[in-house]
């Protein structure tokens, strides 16, 4: 009896079902969580404000230099009333080591206007909210549902969270955007805060973006990506 070989486009569904299998997807998990099971934002904050605020200064940058850079601005400038009325020059010399200090700067004020005028001062809770806010789109905005409020929205994808996702199949998407929304389909909503913490630990220790370390990885034998730099 001729054997039929499966067409390229059926053996791409098939590894597709492969990748997102639910026992492969908790086996993914339960490593993560036995990597990382403290796993939490690294950037210094007291309030869902300065977390804001912070979340902004980190495009581009590192969460160490941030770290440095925002107790002297919250001291100087403490609440977003305080923010709103700054010197923009003043403003952008106290966050000028974060890099793009102009944007930034013009961010971070139009945020403070936008949350005194808007919001009555206060951060607010929801995503629709969030990301109007000058400098906050979909990643800030759930930086700071998940870390400030507890509640989980979407899934923070940043640099890290994006590369990893793809290495391990459970997101093709070209975009942040395509892979948030791939990984809110294939990751229980319960498990979206802490998991994208963990990427962004495991991406920072491990899985970096140029060599890998797969040999000091608990992922690896459920990892497929020709990015590997060891195979067990
Ligand atoms: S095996 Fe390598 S590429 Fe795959 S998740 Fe681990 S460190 Fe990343």
């Amino acid at each position: 009896m001729p054997v039929t070989k499966p067409s390229p486009k059926s053996s791409t569904k098939k590894s597709q079902r492969g990748d997102l299998a639910p026992d492969r997807v908790a086996a993914i998990l339960k490593a993560l969580d036995e990597a990382y099971p403290d796993a939490e934002c690294a950037l210094t904050h007291r309030t869902p404000w300065e977390l804001l605020v912070a979340t902004i200064l980190s495009a581009q940058c590192t969460d160490v230099r941030v770290n440095m850079v925002t107790p002297a601005l919250f001291k100087r400038f403490p609440t977003p009333a305080a923010m709103a009325k700054a010197s923009l020059p003043e403003l952008e010399q106290l966050i000028r080591t974060t890099g793009f200090f102009h944007n930034k700067a013009k961010s971070i004020q139009g945020a403070a206007r936008k949350i005194i005028s808007d919001f009555g001062g206060q951060v607010p809770q929801t995503l629709a909210e969030l990301i109007t806010i000058p400098g906050a789109a979909r990643k800030t905005a759930n930086v700071v549902l998940g870390v400030s409020f507890g509640k989980a929205e979407g899934v923070v994808v940043d640099t890290h969270v994006f590369r990893i996702a793809r290495r391990l199949g459970l997101a093709k998407g070209e975009t942040a955007q395509k892979v948030e929304q791939e990984l809110m389909q294939v990751v229980p909503q319960s498990r979206w805060i802490a998991f994208s913490h963990q990427l962004i630990h495991h991406g920072r220790q491990i899985c970096d973006a140029r060599k890998p370390k797969c040999d000091r990885c608990n992922l690896e034998q459920l990892c497929h990506s020709k990015d590997k730099t060891w195979q067990s």
